[in-house]
């Protein structure tokens, strides 16, 4: 399974070389541009599914990249969409509109993997594409138990809300503490 992610970092005309270039290949495209209207541009040669990341900030965007029919999939992070809460009822959303999804993050350690992989796995089996196991790629330990991954598949961790223990040193003072 290959994804070609470009971060949002080329214009169309790059976009469109490297989709040419590559066209035997089987893989998804995911967000070559910045703007919808740039990437709209190059969907419209693109013969390769489709998956916006950076473009979705919002209920709204997500709701606008439906609309014009911008992609197939979404890559949905839990921090740019205001944490589990929000990217929840995005993902709601977005799989009742017939996305696929990838739930993930900017990056993070047991705590937001743990969140991840609650959400990617409450996604319908039919309607994920992947995870990364973010906490592998970070040296901060930040519970004392983690996401399991066995091979190339990741589960939940067990225990009630996120299922992981905490390190308590390493969030800091509490804002308030309830007795
Ligand atoms: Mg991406």
């Amino acid at each position: 399974v290959i994804f070609c992610d470009a971060n949002a970092g080329w214009t169309p005309f790059q976009a469109r070389q490297f989709a040419d270039a590559t066209r035997g290949i089987d893989y998804t495209f995911e967000q070559p541009c910045t703007t919808l209207e740039e990437n709209m541009s190059v969907r419209r040669m693109l013969d390769k599914p489709m998956v916006l990341d950076e473009s979705v900030t919002s209920l709204e965007e997500m709701l606008e990249i439906h609309r014009l029919g911008a992609a197939d999939g979404l890559t949905l992070k839990i921090s740019r969409l205001g944490g589990v809460t929000r990217t929840r009822q995005i993902r709601d959303v977005a799989v009742d509109l017939g996305f696929m999804i990838t739930v993930e993050d900017t990056g993070g350690a047991e705590i937001d993997t743990a969140a991840m992989a609650h959400l990617s796995l409450s996604t319908p089996e039919e309607r994920r594409l992947h995870a990364i196991a973010f906490h592998e790629w970070v040296t901060v330990r930040t519970a004392a138990n983690k996401p399991p991954v066995t091979g190339s598949r990741m589960g939940i961790p067990d225990g009630p809300g996120l299922g992981i223990d905490v390190v308590p040193d390493l969030l800091g003072k509490p804002f308030f503490a309830i007795g």
